[in-house]
């Protein structure tokens, strides 16, 4: 099988041989069949179904991406989770996360995570010939703590919270880790969640994921149960400091903000986003973890996308795999605008 793998117009687009797949296209694409990897909106072409340029392409993707997607506003009515040389593997990223293997012999990973975490079980790691893998975290740097010991630094610091009665929002990306965090840390009263989590929440409840029920943000606003005085726990958004968020809940609570993010491993992310604390938590492999995807792999081939695209293929060279980024990939020029880009819109 011939391939071929290119970002064209900044959309990922392989080619088979047989069929033209584009995979998580920023926008209308053009194509045999179309992947989703996940319900993230930087993979997720916004504005599908306003254009008829994709009416031709037969969609690929989970059914939970599809119902996660369809609660967002991005219905997909037609999908297919298996074709004729498709299958879709557990990605571990975030509920309904899929990587694409093609006839057994190429692997498109999506964002990918192989840590154990809360209800979500690690990536599967098929053995292939091509592999094309994400490479968010692929600097050597980027390593992460065990969850354990994140998960008792977090009831800590919480604990220190209460003792001082003061209000906790713990903030992470509300669709995959907000879920995560809710499951992690409700045993903590009284237990409220943002509007935008309440919805997501209920989303992963319909698809058999067991949260704590809980009361949102608004409803507990108007029922005046938030208290400047007494200490509570909140899942929110994880979002600026200047946004009128934060700025409401910090001048009237008090509130102090605890951000869940990979990135928290570079000391400036904290004081970026303006986060009282930054506790390194990821749905993403860290720099080890996607090596020893590759290695698991037995990849002959490796293409890498996403954040440190270059930087992780430079390594992979070095160790003597064959691997190059996707070409013409809008590979970041400098650290910061990777750590900007992804702390701030990607995941949303
Ligand atoms: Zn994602
Ligand atoms: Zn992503």
């Amino acid at each position: 099988m011939s391939i071929s793998v290119t970002f064209v117009d900044s959309c990922m687009v392989i080619h088979d041989g047989r069929n033209k797949i584009s995979v998580d296209p920023i926008r209308p694409f053009p194509s045999d069949f179309t992947f989703f990897s996940h319900a993230h909106t930087d993979h997720l072409c916004r504005n599908y179904y306003r254009t008829k340029l994709t009416s031709g392409n037969k969609i690929l993707t989970s059914k939970e991406t599809s119902l996660i997607a369809g609660a967002r506003g991005f219905p997909m009515p037609e999908i297919n989770e298996t074709y004729n040389g498709f299958q879709l593997l557990d990605s571990g990223h975030i509920l309904g996360s899929r990587g694409l293997l093609i006839d057994d012999d190429l692997y498109y990973t999506g964002d990918i995570s192989t840590r154990e975490r809360a209800f979500m079980k690690s990536a599967t790691i098929p053995e292939v010939r091509t592999l094309i893998i994400e490479a968010t975290f692929g600097r050597a740097h980027y390593v992460f703590p065990d969850i354990t010991g994140v998960i008792h630094k977090t009831n800590k610091l919480i604990s220190e919270m209460y003792d001082q009665g003061l209000p906790v929002l713990l903030m992470g990306y509300p669709l995959g880790k907000a879920q995560i965090l809710t499951r992690l840390f409700s045993h903590w009263e009284p237990f409220y969640v943002h509007d935008v989590v309440y919805k997501m929440n209920n989303t992963y409840k319909k698809l058999g994921i067991a949260l704590k029920d809980s009361v949102m943000f608004s409803e507990a606003e108007k029922q005046g149960l938030l208290s400047r005085t007494r200490p509570w726990v909140m899942i929110s958004p994880l979002v600026h400091l200047r946004s009128n968020f934060v700025k409401l809940i910090k001048k009237k609570y008090g509130a102090i903000c605890i951000g869940f993010s990979g990135w928290a491993l570079d000391n400036r992310y904290r004081n970026m986003m303006g986060l009282d604390h930054a506790v390194v938590m990821s749905d993403h492999c860290d720099y080890v973890e996607l090596l020893e995807f590759v290695k698991a792999s037995n990849a002959e081939k490796i293409y890498t996308f996403h954040g440190f695209s270059q930087d992780f293929a430079h390594s992979l060279k070095k160790l003597g795999f064959d691997a190059e980024p996707v070409a013409k990939s809008n590979v970041p020029k400098k650290e910061n605008d990777a750590l900007l880009q992804h702390s701030l819109d990607t995941y949303i």
